[in-house]
């Protein structure tokens, strides 16, 4: 339903018909009076309105009565076709018929333009502005009518109607188009707002975890140094927790695995800092994802100062229950490193970069273990470093070698085969060897470098045989860590050392840590059977240091145990040792497994293992470790392969 904008309609209340008429023949005269209106310059400057014309003819209705007229103005309206202009008779003075009609008239159609009608000596014009008030919409009209004055009249006003009309449409409409940008503005501000909040959530977010990340902790870390340098007492601390074992979790399960199993973590993570109150006073804490299984927690506001290592514990102890992923347990725990305000730190780095070293030297006192950073571990932490760096070198250039220390059969003291030891020859490696396979083993140079150490025991090995008759059955032991039992060309580099240098398998024995074994039991005991599958032994290395126990032996496929150099040490002094190894070697022949001593140093020594029952010794007392070229001199020496002891 289109809304009229030009209209002549005209409704007339009279009681008097014969003044219906006046009007009608006054307002039928339209043709003579259309020319000015037809020429009317357009009204200024609007679209709409230049399309309104006044109207030159008129669509003329009447009524007699009040009553009759109001149903005609609502009729009209709700048809769409309502008055323009309506003439109303006043009646007798002091007019009170008329302005009720117009009043209620303009309570159905407020929008209508009347033209009251009076006769002419009648009540002054303010009788009915005082009654109706003063309205744009209200004009006096005096008897007789001059019948020209009508037709002005009604054109006037009916265009004035229409102008009015479309105004408000227009206003409408406009209102309209502004409530839809409006709208539309809001959802565009909505949506960016949304997209803003998600871009800041993923620049401060990891999307593995859902965790802060190191950004996040960053400025959190800043504000605490700020914060600590304005407030007397104030304390924080950064805990680092790095995983132990994660790196080989991920390598051996997949990374799908691995990530749910981070996910895991941190939600252990968020967990605990909930239940944080009972055990610390700490007013605000945050744990973040800084690295593959790297996460950092922040304390703020600590009270006491020995809560952060309350805390510290906590989460050792809380991830170091078994995690289950897709029907498996896995076991992890966590190094922490510990760095606090007390340090007065100016940045953030510098705090991160303490937390870390600490967490290093956590990690190297035995792992789920936590570390208080002390200005020390820098110096220890440049050394590693340092240790990585010349070890890669070492590594590139060929810059090494191997130390062979005999093994002996207790009871005859007899030569039965070496130990292959691994050495670095670049200048300034000259270090302990172990503390260069734990970098090794951290950085992964050890898969490079245990690949060499195999193909160049069996290298040796097989001259010492051609050299020598009587070294048709000497063996080699060979230490595999536990980064190359998770390593699958392991056992296909085993397999083509020992073929290219025609050394039967039987003669090599490789030497697996507790640890090793263990950690990723699964993945390593696949790794440990396809090597024996080969031929080769299998002797668990350093007996007695680790976590297993006694009755876990038997799980493992072994032929043999050597007992760490730590127990022979303290046998002597200390009888408890003494049952213990008892113990052991009850259960290895049980099981038929050889035992070897690490570490004998002294005659007593020998003569109590040789009482216990031992098979094998190792030891200075018979041989520190030698080069392949004492080896020649020793074969070269002892033709029975008796060792002097
Ligand atoms: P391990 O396998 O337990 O090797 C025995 C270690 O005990 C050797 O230390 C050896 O020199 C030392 N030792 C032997 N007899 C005595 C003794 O009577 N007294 C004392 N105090 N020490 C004795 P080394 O050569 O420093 O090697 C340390 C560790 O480094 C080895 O312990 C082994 O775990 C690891 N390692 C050495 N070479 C390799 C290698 O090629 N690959 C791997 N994965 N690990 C290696
Ligand atoms: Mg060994
Ligand atoms: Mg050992």
């Amino acid at each position: 339903m289109t809304t009229p904008t030009s209209n002549g309609r005209v409704l007339i209340i009279d009681s008097t018909p014969a003044v219906h008429d006046q009007f009608r023949a006054a307002l039928s005269m339209q043709i003579d009076r259309a020319g000015p209106g037809r020429s009317d310059p357009p009204a200024s400057g609007r679209r709409h309105t230049d399309a309104i014309t006044a109207p030159v003819s008129f669509v003329v209705e009447s009524a007699t009565e009040r009553h009759q007229a109001l149903t005609m103005v609502a009729d009209t309206l709700e048809s769409n076709e309502p008055y323009a202009v309506a003439f109303v008779e006043m009646g007798e003075s002091p007019w009170a018929e008329g302005i009720e009609t117009v009043r209620q008239l303009w309570e159905i159609d407020p929008d209508v333009q009347v033209v009251a009608c009076a006769s002419s000596g009648d009540q002054p014009w303010n009788t009915i502005v005082g009654a109706l008030g003063r309205s744009d919409r209200l004009l006096l009209l005096r008897k007789p009518f001059d019948a020209d004055g009508v037709w002005q009249l009604a054109r006037t006003l009916s265009h004035k109607w229409s102008l009015a009309r479309q105004a408000s449409i227009e206003m409408e409409e406009l209102s309209r188009h502004a409530q839809a940008s409006t709208a539309k503005l809001e959802e565009q501000i909505r949506l960016r707002a949304e997209i803003e909040e998600e871009l800041r959530h993923l620049a401060y977010h990891d999307p593995v975890t859902g965790l802060p990340n190191r950004t996040y902790l960053y400025d959190r870390i800043e504000q605490c140094i700020q914060r600590s340098l304005r407030t007397p007492g104030y304390r924080y601390a950064v805990l680092y927790l790095d995983l132990d074992n994660f790196k080989l979790i991920n390598d051996t399960m997949g990374h799908d695995r691995g990530d749910r199993l981070l996910q895991d973590v941190a939600q252990r993570l968020r967990n605990c800092m909930r239940s944080l109150d009972a055990i610390a006073k700490i007013e605000e804490d945050v744990a973040a994802r800084v690295g593959g299984d790297e996460f950092i927690v922040l304390l703020e506001g600590i009270r006491n100062p020995s809560d952060c290592l309350r805390v510290a514990e906590r989460f050792i102890e809380i991830l170091s229950r078994p995690f289950r992923i897709d029907g498996k347990e896995l076991i992890i725990c966590a190094s922490i490193g510990v760095a606090t305000s007390d340090r007065e730190y100016l940045r953030a780095q510098d705090v991160l970069r303490d937390a870390d070293t600490a967490m290093y030297r956590a990690k190297s006192l035995g792992k789920a273990r936590y570390a208080i950073f002390d200005p020390e571990m820098h110096s220890a932490a440049k050394r590693r470093l340092e240790i990585e760096s010349r070890l890669r070198e070492a590594v590139g250039k060929q810059h090494m070698r191997l130390f062979y220390q005999p093994i002996v059969n207790v009871r005859t003291q007899e030569l039965i085969g070496f130990e292959a030891l691994f050495r670095c020859t670049l200048p300034g490696l000259d270090m302990n060897p172990q503390e260069i396979i734990n970098v090794a083993e951290e950085t992964g140079l050890i898969l490079p470098i245990g690949n060499w150490v195999f193909r160049r025991a069996c290298r040796d090995l097989r001259q010492w045989r051609t050299q020598y008759s009587h070294a048709q059955h000497l063996r080699m032991n060979v230490n595999i860590s536990r980064r190359e039992l998770a390593a699958e060309r392991l056992v296909e580099n085993a397999r083509n050392a020992m073929a290219d240098n025609h050394i039967p398998s039987e003669l090599i024995t490789v030497e697996v840590t507790e640890s090793g074994i263990i950690q990723d039991a699964d993945g390593a005991l696949a790794r440990l059977r396809e090597l024996r599958d080969l031929g080769v032994q299998l002797h668990m290395d350093d007996f007695g240091t680790g976590y297993s126990s006694l009755a876990c032996l038997h799980n493992y496929p072994l032929d043999g145990v050597k007992i760490d150099r730590a127990f022979t040490a303290t046998m002597i002094s200390d009888q408890r040792y003494i049952a213990v190894v008892k113990a052991i070697v009850t259960l290895c022949q049980a099981l038929n497994m050889r035992i070897t001593v690490e570490g004998i140093e002294t005659p007593e020594q020998l003569e109590l293992v040789d009482s216990l029952g031992c098979d094998s010794a190792q030891g200075y007392m018979f041989a520190k470790p030698m080069s392949a070229e004492d080896v020649v001199l020793l074969l070269e020496q002892t033709p029975d392969l008796r060792l002097a002891a």
